[in-house]
């Protein structure tokens, strides 16, 4: 089964998750003929990482390129080397000074993420770069230059502020992508089994985590409160993470819903890469393509059949609890800092139990 990117039409952004969860471990090993990792720090200047201190800027960003430190047996580069050769050509147009660093170019994202316990090697389209000072012009140069690097996306706003809608009120918060592809995916490990969560990157909000995260651990909590197995309502779902491990964790029934359009999406293309893992067959009931950014009134977009059954809809939380006839939990996992109270309050007669991760 092929599925489609829906954000550059490519077949190779979206690998099925029972595939991705049996590759990924190989995915960034380096080969028994791969260079030993580079000796520069993330914290050393460019002009003592490649060129010479007393070199001009033309000479010291011509000293790397496409093949600079590439194994010749599976064509894979050490991270920082790729982020190197970025920050040759960011310095090449004049967007950094040769005082740069590696830190200095931005913030490297793998293309499907999980707690790797080295210095990842990569292949072809393999990292997203997330950048502050950078142009559409230069970030087209980047993604033609270096083929290791599938997308870039300029950050707009501080980097606190979380990308999407923090409430229903609000015009959505999102980057800007400026060439390539945004699409990647998260291997999510819980309790019950892993997931590929895939995600348009530029219009989603990034979690760094760090081993198994806390959201996981109120979810496992839940579950073995036995809370977990009957109705559960995923409220502000994002890629649809909470409510589609919940499936994982045997609940009978599960519904998810976003008020910001992208998480709708992100969440219907989870439940069809994730379907051979979940037990799940998805059915559309709405062309998301036709309703709008930010929801109003809950639309009922997608559902789901199989070893449970789930529901996808596209509305404002609070306005979900008149939609819903009942249920046993409603996770509500909005942005730090927005207030819940208004959603707490809507449910609290429709479902059992409300919980605010
Ligand atoms: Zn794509
Ligand atoms: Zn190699």
């Amino acid at each position: 089964m092929t599925i489609v990117c829906p954000r550059c039409g490519g077949r190779d952004c979206i690998i099925p998750a029972d595939m991705v969860l049996d590759s990924v471990y190989q995915m960034y090993v380096a080969c028994p003929s791969c260079m030993a990792d580079p000796t520069f720090g993330k914290q050393t200047p460019f002009n003592r990482l490649f060129g010479t201190a007393d070199g001009d800027i033309n000479e010291n960003t011509r000293s790397i390129d496409d093949a600079t430190m590439r194994c010749q047996r599976c064509g894979k580069r050490h991270l920082d080397v790729v982020v190197a050769h970025v920050l040759g050509i960011l310095l090449r147009e004049g967007l950094r000074d040769m005082q740069a660093t590696l830190f200095d170019v931005g913030t490297p994202m793998i293309t499907i993420g999980y707690q790797i316990p080295f210095p990842p090697r990569l292949g072809r389209d393999t990292l997203i770069l997330i950048m502050n000072t950078i142009d559409k012009k230069t970030a087209e140069m980047i993604i033609s230059e270096v083929p290791e690097v599938k997308g870039v996306i300029q950050r707009k706003g501080s980097l606190e502020r979380p990308i999407g809608i923090p409430d229903t009120g609000s015009s959505p918060h999102t980057y800007d992508l400026l060439a390539g592809c945004d699409l990647r995916g998260d291997i999510v490990s819980s309790a019950f089994g892993e997931l590929c969560i895939y995600k348009t990157q530029s219009d989603t909000h990034i979690e760094f985590s760090r081993g198994k995260s806390d959201k996981m651990q109120v979810l496992e909590s839940l579950y073995y409160q036995r809370k977990l197995g009957g109705s559960v309502v995923d409220g502000c779902c994002g890629a649809g993470t909470l409510g589609l491990v919940s499936v994982l964790a045997g609940a009978r029934e599960v519904i998810l819903n976003d008020a910001f359009l992208p998480a709708v999406k992100n969440t219907i293309l989870n439940i069809r890469a994730n379907a051979s893992v979940l037990g799940l067959e998805l059915e559309m009931h709405a062309d998301p393509s036709e309703l709008p950014i930010v929801a109003g009134t809950p639309v009922l977009v997608a559902t789901a059949h199989g070893s449970c059954d789930v529901s996808v809809y596209h509305g404002d939380l609070a306005s979900l609890a008149a939609v819903i006839d009942r249920c046993d939990l409603c996770l509500i996992d909005a942005f730090i800092g927005v207030p819940t109270a208004e959603f707490v309050r809507a449910w609290k007669d429709t479902a059992g139990m409300v919980v605010t991760i």
